[in-house]
């Protein structure tokens, strides 16, 4: 059983996983560097590419959001929904910033003016980042529930309403940022960027310092990098469509994307183990662990399934009922692990004599096997019957209390009918459980046929008329 829980485990971080990691972080510093010099460099302004860039950016927090929340339910950790209302705040806020974007998703801001769309980027930028804080820096042992989801939604909601109302009504009261057709902090509000980029700084430092070596906590630090990348490279470009600008842009979807990405490879790794997992289950399921031959339940399964196949197309379905001749002496003689090894032996035997594709040999219990012949009448199966007898004397197995062959041998009963009104697969098996009694009785080592009467009740006396 621990292969299987082994399989369907959370994967941990693997060394591929941090030096794949490193690798970015390494690109996207490298980036940051080559492009701050030029981030000033104005840019053609091309036009839908902040509200293609705004609709990228809510769909992808919005699934990342989504499988975050659902994670932390399914697996009872608050800190998955912590993780979860980070990217669900972005998702929502960017509603109110593509609106008041000029040029966003028309001509000029659909809500508040010029500078609504530079507070609702700095609310934007301090609130994922104070969320990832949060994340980073609470206890991991609460359990995660659908309420905590609720009021998670809920609080967004109402916090990204108050912060569009503050960037939009309440401009007159924030100190102005928008001058010339440019977004620019002077000396007086220096602290506003200040702030933001130190918050996302703190919030990579606390995800750094976390303690537990998972996936997810890898990827959100790489995230955090980029944010800060993009913080950084939008505060010094400063003006819309600068070079500095366009880049940052794809840093802040790249901040989500891979950590959306991660959460898809670790769900594809889970979907692999439990494929992995089911088909051990389902083989474990059927197979006899001894002889791995199939099982019991396999055995009453197929026979259930060829009985009802023989039945539509009216053809004989045959059984082998066959016992080990005194085997509790072969164990008492050679002991059990000797004993198993013999079943195994009879059981490879038992395969040998078996060549049709729908022939099924199954362990029916203790040294108890069966054999289910399909398309086979009582005849064929005798004949496949003889054949396990005298290949069986051919491998010769010692067995010195088994008298006179001293060697193991088997008793063999075979039945065999095609179903019809009356028959059933019980009738069919008592058939043979008595042919193999018979077999027994009269000297062990041979093979009995039960009486097709046996199997095959006589039809009704109105019907011999
Ligand atoms: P008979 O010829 O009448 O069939 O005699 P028998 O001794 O074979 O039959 P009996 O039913 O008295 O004993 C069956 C023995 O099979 C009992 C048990 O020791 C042995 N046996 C059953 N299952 C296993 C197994 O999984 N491994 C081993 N080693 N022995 C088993
Ligand atoms: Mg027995
Ligand atoms: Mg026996």
């Amino acid at each position: 059983m621990d292969e299987e829980l082994y399989l369907i485990k959370d994967a941990g971080v693997s060394p591929r996983q941090v030096r794949l990691a490193r690798v970015i972080v390494g690109l996207l510093v490298l980036s940051a560097v080559i492009a701050t010099p030029l981030a000033t460099t104005p840019l053609l302004p091309i036009p839908g590419y902040m509200s293609a860039f705004g609709i990228a950016m809510i769909v992808v927090n919005i699934i990342l959001a989504s499988l975050l929340f659902a994670k932390g339910l399914i697996e009872s950790k608050e800190s998955s929904i912590r993780l979860g209302a980070a990217y669900f705040f972005v998702t929502v806020i960017f509603v109110p910033l593509i609106a008041a974007f000029p040029g966003g998703l028309m001509e000029a801001p659909i809500i508040g003016s010029n500078s609504s769309a530079v507070w609702l980027w700095c609310s934007w930028h301090t609130g994922f980042g104070l969320l990832i804080i949060r994340y980073a820096t609470s206890s991991d042992d609460t359990a995660g529930t659908a309420t905590s989801v609720r009021k998670s939604i809920l609080a967004t909601i109402a916090v990204v309403a108050l912060l569009t109302l503050g960037a939009t009504l309440g401009l007159p009261y924030l100190p102005e940022v928008f001058r010339n057709g440019r977004n620019f902090f002077d000396d007086s509000t220096i602290l506003v960027p200040a702030l933001v980029f130190g918050v996302n700084a703190i919030g990579l430092l606390c995800v750094m310092r976390m303690r537990e070596e998972k996936p997810e906590r890898l990827w959100v630090m790489v995230g955090m990098v980029a944010a800060c990348i993009d913080v950084w490279l939008t505060l010094y470009g400063g003006a819309r469509f600068s070079l500095g600008w366009y880049f940052a842009k794809i840093t802040s979807l790249f901040t989500s994307l891979v950590v959306l990405i991660s959460q898809l490879y670790g769900i594809t790794r889970l979907y692999h183990g439990i494929a992995g997992a089911n088909k051990i289950l389902m083989t474990q399921a059927n197979q006899d662990g001894l002889t791995a031959l199939s099982n019991r339940r396999c055995f009453d399964q197929v026979l259930e399934i060829e009985w009802n196949r023989a039945r539509r197309d009216k053809r004989s379905l045959a059984l082998l009922m066959i016992d080990v001749d005194h085997f509790k002496k072969y164990n008492d003689c050679y002991g059990h692990l000797a004993g198993d090894d013999c079943l195994r032996q009879i059981a490879q035997q038992l395969l040998r004599v078996i060549n049709r594709p729908g022939d099924v040999a199954a362990r029916y219990g203790g040294e108890e096997f069966v054999v289910i012949l399909p398309n086979t009448d009582a005849a064929g199966a005798r004949l496949v019957a003889e054949r396990l007898l005298l290949n069986l004397s051919a491998a010769s197995i010692p067995h010195a209390d088994n008298q006179p062959l001293g060697q193991v041998t088997l008793s063999i009963g075979v039945s065999a009918t095609v179903p019809g009104p009356g028959a059933s697969t019980s009738a069919l098996a008592l058939a043979a459980d008595k042919a193999l009694y018979e077999a027994k009785e009269s000297g062990r080592n041979k093979v009995c046929t039960a009486p097709r009467e046996l199997v095959t009740p006589a039809p009704p006396a109105f019907l011999m008329s």
